[in-house]
This record gives C-alpha cells, sequence and structure tokens, in this order.
C-alpha cells in the first residue's frame, strides 16, 4: 500500500473503513459481508494503474478493478474476495473519440453515461445511446457484464468493437484490428485476423479493460411509440408468441420486455401506500393498485425507429400480425426537432432506483436472470416457478422477460427491506432455489450477484464442467499469480482453487 501511495498519491489510496464502505455492496442481505475489501487505489492514468498491478502482481495482493462501481443488484463495488484491493477506474474517464462517421465512441472506464450523453448533445453529434434503466453507472462497466437497455443498441456486449486491454503482468494488449499499431478499423471491424478476444474480457477475470469501442446508434429521423397492457397474469404467454416473432423478424429493433405491474408501480411508489400488512400483497390490493395505476397485469412497450415513411409501413405490418391476438397497438409519433423525451431515444435516468424502496427501510435488490427460449408456454411456467418461490418467502413477485433475436432474459428483481432480518434471510433462501429450480429446465443465468458466481458455475456441468477447466487454464496462463478479480464468475486461481 505504501508503494501504491508513492504511485497514485496518498489521497487516492483509501484504507479508513469510513472511506472503504463506499466500495461495500450496500444491498447486501447478509449480517457478516463476506465480500468487504480491504483498501481502494484510484489511479488517474494507464501508467499509475500499470504500476499499481506490477506492484501487485509483486506481492500478490488480490485486485478488483471497477469502472463506476454501481453494480447494484449483482454486488456494487464489492469483490468476490474478502480482502481484496478495489481499483477504482473512474478517475480514467476520458470520451478519447466519438467518430459520427462511423458511428462510434472510444472511451476510458470512468465515462457515465450521463458523461456520453451529454457530449453528444453539446457537441451536437447525430448518435443516440442506448442506456440501462439506472444509468449512474459506467458505459464500460455495464458493456463489460453484458448489460442492456430497452433501445436499438440495447445488448450493450454486443456494440463491443476493439478492446485495450492490460493484462495481469502489466502488459497492454489491443484487441481485433487493434493488433495492428496504426490501424485504421480497430473500432469499425468486430474481427481481425485470428482469435476474437473482445468476448473473452467480457464477464470474466483475464484482463483489465483500459479502452473500449462502443458502436452507438445513428439517430432516426422519426420514431413510433406504444405502450401495450395485458390484464390478466396468464397473458405473459400470449406476450410473449405475439411480441416475438416481430423482434426474430426484425419488425422491432431492440429487446422487447414484458414487466410485471409490480415493477412498474415500485417506480411510483412504495407499496405501503396500497398494503402495510405483512407477507405477499394479497392479489385484490394489486387488482385496486393496477386500476389506479392504469396498468395491466403485464406492460410491454414498442419503439420503432428510422424514416417515417419506413415506421409507418412497420406499424401497420405490427398492427396486422398482431390482430388475432392482441388489442391493436396505439402509435405515437415523434420527429425531429420534438422534445426528445418522447422520441424513445436512451436518456440516462436515476429513476428505477426507487423500486428498492417498495417494502420500506433500507432498501436493496438482487436480480435473477435466467435465460430461456423465446416461448410463450415456457415463459409462463418459468414465472409461475418463480412467483411461487417468492412468495413462499413472503415476497411480491416482480419480474421482466425481456424478448431478444432468440432467447427471452428473465430478470427477476428480488425487492427487500435490509432492516428485516427475516426478509433478508428468507431472500437468501429464495436465490439458491431459483438457481437450482432453473437450472433443472436447462435455463442458466445471464449474469449474477457476486454471493452466487460459484453456484452458477456449478450448473454449467456439461463434460464435468469442462467449462470450468478451460476458464481456470486460461487464468492460470494470464494471471498466474492470482492477483486479478480471484472469484469473479466463479473463476478461481490456483491458489486459491481448494479454497472456493
Ligand atoms: C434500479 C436498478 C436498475 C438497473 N437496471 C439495469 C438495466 O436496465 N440494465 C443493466 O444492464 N443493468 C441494470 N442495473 C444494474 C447496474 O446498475 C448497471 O448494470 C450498472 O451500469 C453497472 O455499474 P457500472 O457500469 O458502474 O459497472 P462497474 O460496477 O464498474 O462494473 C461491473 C463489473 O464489471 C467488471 N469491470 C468493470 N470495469 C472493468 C474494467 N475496466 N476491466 C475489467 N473488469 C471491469 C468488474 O467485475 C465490476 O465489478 C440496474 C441496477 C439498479 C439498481
Amino acid at each position: 500500500m505504501t508503494r501504491c501511495e508513492s504511485v497514485v498519491g496518498r489521497d487516492r489510496v483509501f484504507r479508513e473503513p469510513a472511506d472503504v464502505v463506499g466500495y461495500h455492496d450496500a444491498f447486501s442481505v447478509l449480517s457478516d459481508d463476506p465480500h468487504i475489501p480491504s483498501a481502494a487505489v484510484a489511479p488517474a492514468d494507464i501508467d499509475e494503474l500499470q504500476a499499481v498491478v506490477i506492484a501487485a502482481n509483486e506481492h500478490k495482493i488480490p485486485l478488483w478493478p471497477i469502472s463506476k462501481g454501481q453494480n447494484l443488484g449483482y454486488g456494487g463495488a464489492a469483490p468476490v474476495l474478502k480482502g481484496a484491493v478495489i481499483i477504482d477506474l473512474s478517475r480514467l474517464n476520458r470520451i478519447l473519440e466519438v467518430n459520427e462517421k462511423y458511428a462510434y465512441c472510444e472511451i476510458e472506464p470512468g465515462v457515465g453515461f450521463f458523461e456520453l450523453h451529454r457530449y453528444l448533445e453539446d457537441n451536437d453529434i447525430d448518435l443516440w445511446m442506448s442506456v440501462p434503466g439506472y444509468a449512474m453507472g459506467s458505459v464500460m462497466g455495464n458493456a463489460l457484464e453484458r448489460g442492456a437497455g430497452a433501445q436499438p443498441y440495447g445488448d450493450h456486449a454486443a456494440q463491443i468493437c476493439g478492446m485495450e486491454v492490460m493484462l495481469a503482468n502489466g502488459e497492454i494488449v489491443r484487441t481485433g484490428t487493434g493488433a495492428m499499431s496504426n490501424s485504421t478499423t480497430w473500432h469499425t471491424e468486430k474481427f481481425g485476423f485470428g482469435p476474437s478476444w473482445d468476448g473473452m474480457f467480457c464477464q470474466s477475470n483475464f484482463g483489465i479493460v483500459t479502452k473500449v469501442g462502443l458502436w452507438l446508434m445513428p439517430a432516426p429521423e422519426a420514431t413510433m411509440s406504444a405502450v401495450l397492457s395485458f390484464s390478466e397474469e396468464k397473458d405473459l404467454a400470449t406476450a410473449i408468441d405475439s411480441l416475438y416473432p416481430l423482434k426474430r423478424q426484425g419488425l422491432i429493433e431492440h429487446n422487447i420486455a414484458v414487466l410485471s405491474y409490480v415493477g412498474l408501480a415500485s417506480y411510483t411508489a412504495p407499496r405501503s401506500r396500497w398494503y402495510r400488512g405483512e407477507g405477499v400483497m394479497p392479489e385484490e390490493i394489486g387488482a385496486k393498485l393496477r386500476a389506479e395505476l392504469g396498468l395491466g397485469w403485464w406492460t410491454s412497450f414498442l419503439t420503432l425507429y428510422g424514416y417515417a415513411d419506413v415506421i409507418e409501413a412497420q406499424a401497420k405490418k405490427i398492427t396486422e400480425l398482431l390482430q388475432d391476438s392482441i388489442a391493436p397497438p396505439t402509435f405515437n409519433r415523434w420527429k425531429k426537432g420534438d422534445p426528445m423525451e418522447f422520441s424513445g431515444a436512451g436518456i440516462p435516468s436515476a429513476r428505477d432506483i426507487q423500486m428498492i424502496n417498495w417494502r420500506g427501510g433500507r432498501g436493496g435488490h438482487l436480480g435473477f436472470s435466467p435465460l430461456l427460449p423465446a416461448d410463450g408456454r415456457l415463459a409462463y411456467e418459468q414465472y409461475q416457478r418463480a412467483r411461487d418461490s417468492f412468495h413462499e418467502v413472503g415476497l411480491d413477485y416482480y419480474g421482466a422477460f425481456a424478448i431478444r433475436d432468440r432467447s427471452i432474459i428473465n430478470i427477476n428483481e428480488i425487492l427487500y427491506n435490509r432492516d428485516d432480518r427475516a426478509m433478508c434471510e428468507g431472500v437468501q433462501q429464495l436465490f439458491p432455489r431459483l438457481i437450482k429450480e432453473a437450472a433443472a429446465h436447462g435455463y442458466s443465468e445471464y449474469r449474477t450477484h457476486i454471493d452466487y458466481m460459484d453456484a452458477v458455475v456449478d450448473t454449467l456441468d456439461h463434460n464435468q464442467h469442462a467449462m470450468a477447466r478451460l476458464n481456470h487454464a486460461v487464468k492460470d496462463t494470464l494471471d498466474p499469480q492470482g492477483i486479478l478479480a480471484p472469484g469473479k464468475q466463479g473463476i478461481w486461481p490456483a491458489r486459491y482453487r481448494h479454497k472456493s
């Protein structure tokens, strides 16, 4: 740590408990949190980062890199391994390039959604972003975790095109065509010569990403948006089976989320506004709430983006395709120059954080997010199992089914009051059960909380966990001292493996 202080300055090494608490998992349900870091170091540039990584290698100090550390619902800034030192990259926050012609940006880890959005606006750049529901985090950290937004470029990892990565020995590598020092296509061509490495540095602990190229969406001339409401619980199957073909055929470009009403209500008020009792909110109260807020049991949002005449034709086709299954959508029209809030563009906001207040007290949430086929019956069955498990521990069900090109990410938000010990214990019973139940049906998770990374890896059992052996072989080669994010995604360096 003294060496770190001489590299980054004493005021950028945080060791006092009052400082380190900012890097804890703010939503932890555990009474004895096993993910407390020992310190945090905030380098100002690549040279300082490199000196810190080389020192950590010499002294075998485990590090946990974060971009902005806002990974809430999945562990926040906290490391899997207790005592690891947080490498806070939020000071590496330059927007290095935004290229309007080729529609990409090149950014450092500390660039947030708000900063990039402001940069595009201030410089009158005709490119749009996709943003997560809670946008206080970093563009890079979210993409590396394969985060998602509601806009057409909402599969954030899929927009990555070329990275710069610091390996555990301090060496810097550029991926894709960036491997050529005078490359002219680093952020415009995803695949160069040889193996493709961008994916290897997403949801892994094989390197620290120091720069990333990300594709942005050319701003459309017009948009058309509709809200679809499904009144009954069982309508989930109809919603999925009606909407998935629109996605598969390319009529809708963004992932189509079908959200349960508790989630939408939680953005407006805590549940005490409707119900002050214990346990699960009764269905008759839910019905009253839906009537008051004008919500269906499930709600979905569609937006078409493009040339006005083209999207008018798409809207007509969509209405025709949906006519036998659901009520015809009413589209609202937006065109360039109208107020942006009605455009369907990704505008960063922190609104969704209000959901953690649902159960009162010091709130929190955990995301359980299995991947399933885009099939209505299977989605409804998965929903029923998850709902029953939520109810068994006295929690209201809140879930979203995000229809992607061929599959669904089912994000179940477990909302709780951290001041209620019994509720926190219920959450601890619920999560492993959800993992187990989903795995029994062939559904693995797309992303998980730091408490459950080993449990999720345990479900990846093909050929006696061959994937874990492959990951460990790569880890041992790239990071033989095991300093980078031990335990992340269940990938443990050799020196910790017997303990995990
Ligand atoms: C109410 C609410 C709603 C949310 N909605 C969404 C949503 O719609 N979509 C969504 O995707 N998420 C959502 N989230 C989850 C989360 O807030 C975001 O994903 C957030 O963007 C992640 O934080 P971050 O960008 O600061 O990443 P960080 O916390 O900085 O990074 C996440 C992880 O990635 C790794 N990492 C980060 N940077 C690097 C690096 N440079 N090199 C190597 N590894 C690195 C680390 O393991 C780190 O722990 C939501 C959270 C809340 C509370």
